[in-house]
Order: C-alpha cells, then structure tokens, then sequence
C-alpha cells in the first residue's frame, strides 16, 4: 500500500479586541474560514474574540491576513494578537458558547435600523412586512436593551421572548444576516406595540399607522423609542406645537424635530455633505443645521433660531410612523415635564402622561438604560457633540494614559459621570441637570447600573473643585480617595483627552458661564498653561459683581446693570435695561454692599449681559439662552470689533469696560442690534487670539485648546480657530466629548489620573 504523506497542518490563536461583540464579527470570521476550509472555532470570550483555527499553512495565514485588513462595517478593531499554536485536529469551523469568564469587552452602542432590514420591513412578501421590531446582525438596540456583558441575548431584556422556530434557525446559521443577532425576532415571537388612550389599550390593526393618523389630525402622541420616552406632534402645527409646550411647561427651549429622509431635510434645513453623513449615521444623532426660509416648520418650534435640530427615524417604529404622517416634520422632544428626566418606563409613562399626551405608542420590551438623543452640529466638517448619549454611549473615550479604577462624578449641569479603566473613559449617558430631584436619584441608580453592565470597579473618585455641587456632595457620600478638580482645567483636559494630545504642552482657553476657582471665586474665562499635570493660570477677563447670585443667571438683565455699573458708574442707572429703577438702585446697593454679590469673571455671563443689554433676552426661560439668542442675532462677520485692553503681566486680565463702553455708544447712535452682536463677537475672537500670542512668546506653547460651553457659539468658535491659525497658533476644539459641561467627567477622569502618576 502506498503511504499517503501526512497533509502538513498549521494552527493559531488569534485573539481581537474593541468593538467586536453584537457587530456581526463571529460571523464574519465564520465565512472567511470556511471559505479558506480551515477548522477550528470562534467565541466571544471575556476578552474581545478568541479564534482557533487550523488547515494547510498558506491557507492560516491568507486567514490572518484577510482578518487584519477586512472587518464587517461597525466594528472596531483594537487590538489584534496571534500565535501558533499545536493543531488540536479539528473538525469543521464551529461558533461556539460564549465564555463567562472575567467580562471586559465593550458593549456597542444602539444602532439606527440598517437598509437591509428596511428593506425587508417595506416588502410586502417579506415575513416581517411591517414588523417594528426587525433587526439584524447590524442594527438595533444594544445598550439600551442590555442589562450586562456579555452582550447575549439572556442578558438582555429580549430573554421574555422564545423565538420561533424560523427566527430560531436564522439566529443558529452563520451564514445568516440574524446570526446570533440577539434582538432577534418577528410578529409570531417578538414584542409587539399597542396604542393606549386614558389608560386602555385601543385595538387597532396597526397601532403605529393609527398614531399616525392621529399625530396628523392634532394631537400629541407619546412614543417609545430605543432610550425613553418622545412627545411627538405635527411640526407644521402652530396650535400643536404651542400646545405640547404648555403641557411640557418649557419656555422657548428648541424642539427638535424628526423628517421622512436627507431629502425631506433638504426642503427644511440647508445640509452639506458631511451634515447628510452625520444624519444618516448609524448613530442617528439630531444634527442642528440652518434653516431655510419659508419653512414649513412652524416658528414655535424653534423660536428666534436660525437653526433647526433634526434627526432622521432610526427605529422601525419610527420609519412606519413618518411614512404615515402628512407633514414633513413632527417635533420629536424627549417625553419628560421641563428639567426632570427623560421617562423610559411603561408605568411611568402611564403616570406622567396622563395630562401630556393624549394617546401613548408603546411596545412591550423593557428600556434597561434609559438614553435621550445625542445632539451636535457640524463644524469644518467635523461632528461636535453638545449631548453625547443615545447611539454613542457607551463607547468608551481611549486615553493615552492609564486611568484605572476612577469614578468621575462630572459637574451639575448637562451632567455626565465617567468610569474608567485601563485607558479607557466609558462617560455615562446624558443625566440632565443635577438641580433636579429626579435626576438626581437616577444619577446615584446609573451609576450603580454602569458599574454592573460593564463590571467596572472603582477606587477613586474624581469631583468639581466646587464644595456646594450636588455631583461634589453625592461623591463624598460614596466611598475612595477623593480627589477634588477645577472646573476649567477639567474642560480643558476633556479636549485635550480626546484629540490624544495630553503628552504636549498646551494653552487651555476655557470659557463658560461660572465655575468654582482655586480662590473661592467663580472663573470662566481661563488661560491656562497645561503642562502634564500642572497648569498656571496666565490669564481670565476682569471680574464683576454678580448681584443675587444665582438669580443674575436666569435674569441676565442684572449682568446688564452690573457690566454697565463697572463701566459707567453711576451713569449706569441712566441706561435702560428693561428694569425699573428701583430694582437698579436696589442692584447698585448690592453690589456697593456686596450683599448676596459673588465676583465672577465668566466670560458666558459677559454674553447674558450683553444680550439682555441689547434688548434681546431680559430673563431666560433656558440654560443658555441669552447667549445663543445674541448669536443668533449677529450679523455676518468682517472684522469691525470696538477697542478693549489687557493689563497686568504675570496674570492677565482682559478690561471689559471699553467694550461696554463702545456698545453703549452704538445704542445710543442707533446702530443695529445685528451689528453690535457681531462687532462683540469679533471682539472677543481677537481678545482671545491676542491674549493667546502674547502668552505663546512667553511659554512657548503653540497648542491652544478651546473648550468650555461658550464654544458651543458657532460664530466665535470659527473666528478664534481663523484668527489663530492666521498667527501660527494650533487649535483644538472637543468633538466627540461635550465641550459644555457634559464633558467635565472625562477631564476629571484624567486629571485624577495624572496627579496619581506623580
Ligand atoms: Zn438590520
Ligand atoms: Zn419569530
Ligand atoms: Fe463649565
């Protein structure tokens, strides 16, 4: 008999970590191997993917090649790792169990129903013809469905449901679209949506058609999406829309709303191509773009702006909606009354709805993470997030440092925690405003949840420099080291964090409403020389009176009164600022007095009072308000700005009394409001730059990094990185990471972590 050599075999381990789990990858590997007819096997293990394989040499390593190069579309590939291994002999390539050991890899974030499932949802042979709950290997709910790792379907709240046997077979063959694609499901097995009305369910064929129907003859319709809770009504409705925002009790705060298609926003908003890219991601973020005029959208729903909040469905639910609504837009605002959290639970639903709502669109699969819609504009074709949250949370932010082991508490407004480990930030969801009572139980319970859902733990605690914090307060309730972070220095590490620069030395220009200082007054308008570990701060405008404390932030008139007194003196009281002179005299001995009158020097309260100084906002009804109502206002930009001076050596403090001065002036000259805005906006852009070259010469850092919540202003955050770069000077703007407040959790995060390393 002749002897048959023995086929030479080769095999390895690979090992893959990042985005890896719920984005198709077994699959993927499931085909390339049986493609190349190697055996072996593919699991999600606690530590990224784990593949065996083994066959002829060439064919191993043509497998290991393919693998470095290729990836299905939403996964990240972090690290990749191989070895050879002895051949076990293997028969076939099989997926196996995933092993529960120690779970560390990452969770995906929500993703917007993909072109295949939609496919399929609109075809009228497909067996999930108008099924709001398709989903695939590539789309739906992950977070918000999860309740730890690793992401299985048992861990989810998809495991009330048995699937049937077709959908039974998709999710157990490898070569499936649904292949271990863990919501899974159809109308036989899967959740279904009922419309309620007073309580009781209304028996309908379609419930979601009927909504529809509904949202078009007036009426607000509450309806459950992936994180929570929408009140949804008719966009092209004046009486609809001023209606939801008496039930909702919200001031002139924007709505935003939802369109049909790209196409649809088109005739609503002017988009370029990386706004249409941003709107069609699978993170299906609301992108503010500029609107067009006429407009079909009511003006109630954004009053005063000129840009529009817009999103696109990204639930089946949603697709299904806006195919039966008439209008082109609904508003589609988080379903919560004014401050308080968004509602993602039936029976809260049911509760808090009673008076809002007239009819309720809800599904009976359980929310386990609550998320509202991710919000950010497009700026030098870049994403900038002012609320990062549903469909990016919680993809962890990496650092190039290790900062293992924190528990950042974030600041009170537009709150965000962190946890962190290795070096890896995970930011929690958009919490809201910690003022509130409700959010704030809900921030004590996420907490916990993320630390269960990811299996972090934590030893240290990261807060605001600022003792009266709730975030501050809440963290000292909790046990670990404590470490206490200036507010702006925190800013200004989130963005250095996020563009990967935290080994350069940078100058940090934070500016923002107020945040707590190193001397007990409110800062918010730093220069600060960040050098790894350690910054000096070189520079702030000048302080003024904040009369009644926190009430000169929701009534801006009386930053007005303060900037024209530090100004003018008593010609102060001559000026008309919408107060009665009582009420200005009354301010003036205040602030004589110091009664109830911190200092500040932030430079988002020169904005509020300058606004309300030009009639434009009196009392703000939102966070923000008269800072974005001025900008809005501004004219286009050339140049033209009024005098201003910078005094002092070792700290710099930029005089902000000739720029109140120059605007008095025009007022009195009847220069319009459009060019006064935009004369101050050009203004504080050179103050910026200017302050910012002088400090360059004398630290020799050109990195200049520009964080803080008044950077959320387009026109400013423009001039500055033109001015800069026309002088040689680098600029870094936060991104991804909230540039607001919502962003400190990762600052603190990695301040915490660099004082640790000393
Ligand atoms: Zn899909
Ligand atoms: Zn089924
Ligand atoms: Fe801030």
């Amino acid at each position: 008999m002749p002897s048959q050599r023995p086929e030479e075999v080769a095999a390895y381990r690979i090992n893959v970590n990042g985005i890896v789990q719920g984005v198709g990858y077994r699959p993927f590997v499931y085909n390339i191997a049986n493609t190349l007819r190697l055996n072996g096997f593919v699991l999600n293990s606690g530590n990224g993917v784990l593949i065996e394989v083994e066959g002829r040499p060439e064919d191993c390593l043509r497998f290991i090649e393919r693998l470095r190069v290729e990836k299905p579309p939403r996964a990240v590939v972090k690290t990749f790792s191989c070895v050879q291994i002895t051949p076990r002999g293997y028969r076939g390539f099989r997926v196996e169990q995933t092993l529960s050991e120690e779970v560390e890899t990452l969770c995906p974030p929500d993703v917007a129903v993909c072109n295949d499932c939609l496919n399929e949802l609109f075809n009228p042979e497909d067996r999930r013809h108008l099924y709001p709950f398709i989903n695939c290997i590539n789309c739906g709910p992950r977070f918000t469905i999860l309740e730890k790792l690793p992401y299985d379907r048992v861990n989810t709240s998809m495991k009330k449901f048995k699937m049937c046997s077709d959908c039974e077979k998709e999710y157990s063959e490898p070569s499936n679209r649904r292949f271990k694609a863990e919501p899974n499901a159809c109308s036989r097995c899967g959740p279904t949506a009922r419309l309620y009305h007073q309580g009781r369910p209304i028996r309908v064929e379609n419930p979601i058609s009927e909504a529809a129907r509904l949202i078009n003859r007036g009426f607000i319709v509450a309806v459950k999406g992936y994180g929570g809770f929408h009140l949804a009504c008719d966009a092209t409705s004046g009486s609809s829309v001023t209606e939801l925002r008496r039930r909702k009790r919200r001031g002139n705060k924007p709505f935003a709303i939802m369109v049909k298609s790209v196409e649809e926003a088109e005739r609503i908003v002017e988009l370029n191509d990386s706004e249409k890219e941003w709107l069609t991601h699978y993170s299906a973020p609301i992108i503010l773009a500029k609107k067009k005029e006429p407009n079909p959208v009511v003006e109630q729903v954004a009053p005063g702006m000129r840009y529009l909040g817009v999103f696109l469905p990204y639930t089946p639910i949603h697709h299904i909606l806006m195919r039966n609504v008439d209008p082109p837009a609904i508003v589609l605002t988080s379903g919560n009354i004014s401050e308080e959290p968004i509602v993602y639970r039936d029976s809260e639903a049911f509760e808090k709805f009673k008076d809002m709502a007239d009819y309720i669109l809800t599904y009976n699969r359980r929310i386990v993470n609550f998320a509202d819609d991710s919000v950010g504009f497009v700026q030098d074709g870049r994403l900038r997030l002012l609320r990062r949250s549903r469909g990016f949370v919680p993809e962890p932010v990496e650092v190039e440092i290790k900062v293992d082991g924190v528990l950042a508490m974030g600041a009170d407004l537009n709150n965000t925690f962190a946890l962190a480990k290795k070096s890896r930030v995970f930011m929690s969801q958009y919490m809201g405003d910690l003022e509130n009572m409700f959010i704030r139980k809900r921030y004590l319970e996420a907490i916990r949840n993320m630390q269960r859902l990811l299996n972090l733990k934590y030893s240290r605690i990261a807060h605001d420099l600022h003792p009266a914090y709730y975030s501050t307060q809440i963290g000292f309730s909790l046990e670990g080291e404590k470490t206490a972070v200036q507010h702006h220095y925190a800013h200004v590490l989130s963005a250095m964090a996020e563009n990967s620069i935290l080994g350069l030395d940078a100058l940090g220009i934070a500016f923002d409403g107020t945040g707590y200082g190193e001397d007990g007054s409110l800062w918010g308008s730093e220069f600060i020389v960040v050098r790894r570990g350690e910054y000096v701060r070189r520079g702030h405008f000048k302080y003024v009176p904040m009369p009644g404390g926190e009430k000169a932030i929701t009534e801006p008139a009386r930053m007005a009164f303060s900037y024209l007194y530090d100004a003018l003196g008593e010609d102060a009281l001559k000026i008309e600022i919408g107060l009665s002179d009582n009420v200005k005299t009354v301010l003036k001995r205040m602030i004589d007095r110091r009664i109830n009158t911190p200092m500040t020097c932030g430079l988002g309260r020169m904005f509020d009072a300058v606004s309300a100084l030009l009639g434009i906002c009196l009392t703000r009804t939102f966070e923000g308000e008269p800072a974005v109502m001025l900008e809005m206002a501004a004219g286009e930009v050339n140049g033209e700005s009024y005098p201003f001076k910078i005094m002092g050596e070792e700290e710099y403090v930029v005089d902000t009394a000739p720029i109140i001065r120059s605007i008095v002036e025009d007022l009195e000259n009847r220069t319009s409001v459009k060019t006064i805005s935009r004369r101050f906006h050009e203004t504080i852009a050179k103050i910026t730059v200017e302050l910012a070259d002088t400090i360059r010469l004398e630290e020799g850092v050109d990195i200049i990094v520009l964080t803080g919540g008044v950077f959320q202003n387009r026109i400013l955050s423009s001039r500055v990185k033109h001015l800069a770069e026309e002088h040689g000077l680098k600029t870094f703007f936060n991104n991804i990471v909230p540039t607001n407040d919502g962003g400190i959790s990762l600052g603190q995060a990695v301040a915490s972590s660099l004082m640790e390393e000393k």
